[in-house]
């Protein structure tokens, strides 16, 4: 069987890869129009390259078109809810690919993050897949997600800390600071009942 395997990056395409790859032919797809901005676009492809290079794995890229992301995840959009239309397009993108090129079925490398939606990529993969006449592989990689994080990190990979669209970036940078701000808060409070435990102690002598 041969098999086009949309990867959204580097880290997470190395254990779906190895795991699809013990029983069928797979090459990777990067298509991935929701990354904010190029730069970071970039960054995520050429981290995705070295490793595939490395690795002696075959890498077709589509080419990046930010807008084609915009479109289909605006207020007017057919599928309303932002991350099910991301993954409709790029799943979508990479099934007309493999239509084109007469594979045999299409899976993603994003079932293997904890932060997204498995049951929302295999309902829209599914669609998508239909729509292009592929067959679509349903996957849950969600338990290799930790053996995914202590190879990236062995390899010294770039892992990045949003999930890719510009709303994401700002969203992820939000939580950022209010944790931060949590963690002062926290330790403002444990100085103080430290601070009041000391003057107990004195006002006891
Ligand atoms: S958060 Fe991630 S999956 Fe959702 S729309 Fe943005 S890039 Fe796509």
């Amino acid at each position: 069987m041969t098999v086009l395997l949309h990867a959204c990056c580097g880290p997470c395409l190395l254990e779906p890869y190895d795991a699809l790859a013990t029983d069928a032919e797979v090459v990777v797809c990067y298509a991935n129009p929701n990354i904010h901005p190029a730069e970071e676009y970039a960054r995520r492809r050429d981290t995705l390259l070295d490793y595939a290079e490395d690795a002696g794995i075959a890498v077709i890229e589509l080419p990046y078109e930010p807008a084609l992301w915009a479109e289909a995840t605006s207020p007017a959009a057919e599928t309303p809810e932002r991350c099910r239309a991301c993954y409709r397009l790029r799943i979508g993108m990479v099934a007309a690919e493999a239509a084109r090129r007469g594979y045999d079925a299409v899976a993603t490398t994003l079932s293997v993050s904890p932060y997204q939606d498995p049951e929302a990529i295999a309902e829209e993969g599914t669609a998508a897949c239909v729509e292009a006449g592929v067959r679509f592989i349903v996957t849950d990689f969600r338990e290799r997600y930790p053996e995914a994080t202590r190879r990236s990190r062995e390899l010294g990979m770039y892992r990045q800390n949003y999930c890719g669209c510009a709303p994401s970036q700002a969203e992820a940078a939000a939580e950022r600071e209010e944790r931060r701000a949590a963690r002062k808060e926290a330790k403002r409070a444990a100085r103080e009942a430290a601070d009041r435990a000391s003057a107990d102690e004195g006002d006891g002598r």
